[in-house]
């Protein structure tokens, strides 16, 4: 199945989100008709129909529309993945880094396949811990694979910004199936994406 990207924006759904940013800005106590917010409702509507486009994407059929044949039994690992999210209790950013591995049972995928993934589902409104095993459950039923493991550092700026203004706090969660439910391959995976390699 194949999956198309958008970059459109459905021009209803625009105007209605225009209306009541609009209307929020105001009940800010913001005059929206002033010069430099007069465009505002109109970026912000499009954008956060940019940040949320993870719902109309498939994450399954990105992975199964790179999917080769390949006996290999190695550990695969894509680390440092950028991310950039937003919280669903207070739809601000969260945003850090993805690291991402399997073991395939005789199917991989395209590197940047597993990338996208990440931002198909990263482009929603999101809990860090959903997010982790959402991409791990991707994995697991487009590729069969004989293990997965997500690890994800963010860093939170419902939690720096607002709150309890913690800084420099990053949140790390993490999922593992099959093969990665034993220590030994826990921990090299560990110690992979740890490792300094540039
Ligand atoms: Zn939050």
């Amino acid at each position: 199945m194949a999956y198309k990207r958008t970059e459109k924006f459905d021009e209803e759904i625009t105007s209605s989100l225009m209306k009541k940013y609009k209307e929020s800005i105001a009940l800010l106590g913001e005059d929206p008709e002033r010069e430099g917010l007069q465009k505002t409702p109109e970026r912000m509507a499009k954008a956060m129909q940019y940040l949320t486009q993870g719902y109309g994407i498939d994450a399954r059929a990105i992975l199964e529309s790179a999917k080769f044949h390949e006996e290999v039994s190695e550990m695969i690992i894509v680390k440092d993945i950028e991310l950039y999210s937003m919280c669903e209790h207070h739809m601000l950013p969260f945003y850090g880094k993805a690291h991402v591995a399997y073991i395939p049972n005789g199917y991989i995928t395209g590197l940047s396949k597993i990338a996208r993934v990440v931002d198909v589902y990263s482009r929603r409104l999101q809990v860090q811990e959903r997010l982790t095993h959402q991409i791990l459950s991707a994995i697991k039923e487009s590729l069969n694979p004989l293990g997965v493991a997500v690890v994800i550092e963010a860093s939170h700026l419902c939690m720096m910004m607002r709150g309890v203004s913690k800084q420099n706090s990053v949140t790390t969660t993490s999922a593992f199936f099959g093969e990665f439910e034993k220590n030994e391959t826990r921990s090299e995976f560990m110690k992979l994406i740890s490792a300094k390699l540039h």
